[in-house]
């Protein structure tokens, strides 16, 4: 039986959308293609509001190619990382592997980076890049990229912003334009309710600048060789053509229910999962950081909660456990890409009816 996904990616996808795959392939270097691609890419301009200062790109590859696309064609010299769970963790050793220099505020899973935190390092230190995770997929925690954003644009101008989308883009409010930033990133599994595979990269006039004066940029992650193709509406190696179809689908789909829609869906179903959680137990997150795309619950009734999986699993859904050394300590609900609360208000009940709540 197909379970369907609540995790927090990859997420449920569609027959709809599935089907654009089978679509006979076309060559990558033909006008058709080319079509494709600058059809695509016209629509995320729209639907993320693009101003003509950005660039957008979309890799074939996870999303966690954007860490070493920053490692290597952003950060100059010392990046300034917030950590706050596995992912942006993750994100500052990629950067560290890449030969550049790293310093991190790091705060306890489960907590938010604060504004002042990073104001207070940017006064002290000098760095090119300031790297931060929106929605850490790990705790559930949502970071304030508004005002970090503004804090850069409006008092380091050399400063370039490189944020983690992944598990927020086409989910949560994502203006790239009044964030301020210069890279930001999403994978196609997670709000993009697609197949895993690609990677929906916005970037900047400023970063593309910029990595043009960093050396050693690599291949697959050199930043100036991908947006030169770009002009020419294509990829510098071969693209998941397929999953461009589904892509494709999938933006019409979402500029036909319009951004304000998608993002009252999205808190609606957050809303309807965390009074849910609260009422049973807590939730992870510090209050004013939830996530709005996955919701972390504390386990403070000790439930089993890889049973629970198991027992749902034989409902037909899936959800999450915790991440790590947060397995059955936390567990995590996944509500992002075509879920609504109706559906997931269903899930709950079954949740209920297998605890005894
Ligand atoms: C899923 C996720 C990633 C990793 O993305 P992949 O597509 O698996 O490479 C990175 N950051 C966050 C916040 C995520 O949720």
């Amino acid at each position: 039986m197909h379970k369907k996904l609540l995790i927090p990616g990859p997420t449920e996808v569609s027959q709809e959308i599935l089907s654009e795959q089978s679509r006979y392939l076309i060559g990558h270097r033909e006008k058709a293609f080319s079509d494709l691609y600058g059809g695509i890419k016209s629509k995320i301009t729209k639907f993320f509001e693009l101003s003509d200062s950005y660039y957008t790109s979309v890799t074939t590859s996870s999303g966690s190619l954007w860490f070493d696309i920053v490692g290597r064609s952003i950060v100059k010299e010392k990046a300034l990382v917030c950590v706050n769970g596995a992912f942006s963790s993750r994100f500052a050793k990629t950067i560290q592997s890449c030969g550049k220099k790293v310093d991190i505020i790091e705060v306890d899973w489960g907590k938010a980076i604060k504004t002042s935190m990073v104001a207070e390092k940017l006064e002290s230190e000098k760095y090119d890049t300031v790297v931060m995770c929106h929605n850490e997929s790990s705790t559930g925690v949502r970071n304030p990229i508004y005002e970090v954003g503004d804090l850069i644009r409006s008092t380091y101008p050399n400063i370039l912003f490189a944020v983690d989308s992944v598990s927020s883009m086409a989910g949560d409010k994502i203006i790239p334009n009044n964030i301020g930033c210069d890279v930001i990133f999403a994978s196609s599994q997670k709000c993009f309710a697609l197949p895993p595979g690609l990677c929906i990269g916005i970037v900047s006039d400023r970063a593309i600048k910029r990595a043009n004066n960093v050396s050693n940029r690599g291949s697959y992650t050199d930043l100036v060789n991908i947006f030169d193709f770009e002009k020419k509406n294509q990829t510098p190696f071969t693209p998941n053509i397929s999953l461009l179809y589904a892509l494709d689908k999938r933006l019409n789909l979402l500029i036909k229910e319009t951004y304000a829609h998608v993002y009252e869906r999205h808190l609606e179903m957050a809303k309807c999962t965390r009074d849910w959680a609260k009422t049973h137990f807590e939730l992870f997150p510090e209050p004013g950081f939830e996530s709005v795309t996955l919701t972390c619950i504390k386990n403070t009734l000790e439930k089993n909660v890889k049973e629970l999986i198991e027992k749902l699993a034989l409902r037909g859904f899936m959800i999450s456990n915790g991440y790590g050394m947060l397995k059955e300590k936390t567990f995590r609900i996944g509500h992002m890409g075509e879920w609504n609360s109706i559906e997931v208000k269903k899930v709950l009940d079954i949740i209920d009816d297998i605890w005894g709540f």
